[in-house]
């Protein structure tokens, strides 16, 4: 079986902090915070339809949002999206995705080259031999003629096969030849920090670069990146690619970005889930936030802890109200923010299913229920900061728990100035 040596987790050196690139109206990489990014899949020549999505995306937490731009149809459409974004009040900065003619159409459309705020460069996908390097020198002369950061993307599914074939060469006559694994992920990097070194040799600044090494598979994904951060100071986006659709997508990603964040590896992610037919797009997202929350980097909604549930909770009372609970605070979180509750992100709250583990768990978390399980005294207990402050019965249960939270929010949360 062809394995990958991740290394043991005791040789992982945290990374040093990256340079910071700025985007448009925010900063990624150094001490900012880990920016979740997304992508949509409408036609980028629709400019109503990649509004509406962008906007979707930004309101569910996409912080950049990037799109693809594949001819001069879409180039041409890309002003035009700005500006409607602008209009309506989104400042949200645009990622132009480009491959095989991006350096024609930014020259031949100077109002996208204008209106984007980063270029997403694939150096597999720029042309070959001497126009390879002729058509990325022409991309990155737009991208500093009109000011713009870029991210160099290697892409192990449209990787430069130049590199790939001069290592696959080089280790035939090595006296310790790699495995074909090792190679691929070691052509994948070689790939980007070639181009960023060529990009700064072109008089590209070292803090207008992001470069991502995107790969499918998690134990080959975490190794490029591992290796990647030893190489270079610029910052790092994250992700798997073609993580795949569900619940097997969002497997994967949490696990292949977790190792990497918690290594301090990672300044922006993205989660490339394939949607299910008829869900939104903006679920991507949402993963991406979760991932952070549950790690503790970032924090975006107070999280509910929710047991299982299992044969001793007969109806389906608890679910309901766990999700009922989880969808109120989301929708709660703008007006909480916007009143200026600091830290109210943090809360933790509990919805257990009965009282075997309901009292304990609920008196960990800052504001919690405990529901009775069959053959329990039908009392929902709430309870806040560690000690039950009433007793409720389960048709008024969701209500009253909802007037604790209000309450708990605005005595224990300060209000910001
Ligand atoms: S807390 Fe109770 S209902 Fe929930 S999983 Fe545990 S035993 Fe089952």
């Amino acid at each position: 079986m062809a394995t990958i040596s991740m290394g043991k987790e005791s040789e992982w050196v945290p990374r040093k902090k990256t340079l910071q690139v700025r985007v448009r109206n925010m900063h990624i990489g150094s001490e900012h915070p880990v920016a979740v990014q997304s992508m949509t899949n409408t036609d980028t020549g629709d400019v109503n339809a990649t509004v509406a999505q962008i906007i979707e995306l930004h309101k569910a937490g996409s912080e950049l949002v990037r799109f693809t731009v594949q001819n001069l149809r879409m180039a041409r459409a890309v002003a035009d999206i700005r500006k409607t974004l602008d209009d309506l009040g989104y400042d949200v900065p645009l990622v132009g995705d480009f491959h095989y003619n991006g350096h024609q159409l930014l020259r031949e459309v100077p109002s996208c080259a204008d209106a984007l705020d980063k270029y997403r460069i694939n150096p597999g996908n720029v042309g070959f031999g001497e126009k390879h390097d002729d058509n990325f020198k022409s991309i990155l002369e737009v991208a500093k003629d009109h000011d713009k950061p870029v991210r160099i993307g290697v892409n192990w599914g449209s990787l430069d096969q130049s590199v790939l074939t001069k290592m696959m060469d080089d280790n035939k006559s090595s006296k310790n030849p790699m495995s074909a694994d090792d190679i691929m992920v070691s052509a994948v990097v070689e790939s980007a920090v070639q181009s960023v070194n060529k990009a700064i040799e072109y008089g590209v600044e070292p803090n207008k670069i992001i470069v991502s090494t995107k790969i499918s598979e998690v134990s080959k994904m975490v190794k490029a990146y591992q290796m990647l951060s030893e190489r270079i100071e610029q910052p790092l986006h994250l992700g798997l690619t073609e993580a795949g659709i569900g619940s097997k997508g969002v497997a994967a990603s949490s696990a292949a970005l977790s190792l990497l964040l918690t290594k301090g590896i990672g300044d922006t992610i993205r989660v490339s889930l394939t949607p299910t037919p008829g869900s939104s797009r903006a679920e991507e997202v949402k993963v991406c936030r979760q991932i952070l929350q549950a790690l503790d980097i970032r924090h975006f909604v107070p999280l509910v802890t929710s047991c299982p549930g299992c044969g001793r909770t007969t109806s389906t009372t608890f679910q309901e109200m766990a999700e009922d609970l989880s969808s109120y605070l989301q929708e709660r979180m703008p007006e909480w923010k916007g009143a200026g509750y600091a830290g109210v992100e943090e809360m933790k709250v509990a919805v257990m299913g009965c009282v075997v583990n309901g009292p304990g768990e609920s008196k960990m978390a800052q504001i919690g229920i405990s529901l009775p399980g069959s053959g329990e005294n039908p009392s929902c207990l709430i309870y806040e900061d560690g000690k039950q402050v009433a007793a409720v019965k389960a048709d008024v249960a969701r209500a009253e728990f909802k007037k604790h939270l209000e309450n708990y929010v605005t005595t224990h949360y300060s209000k910001k100035k």
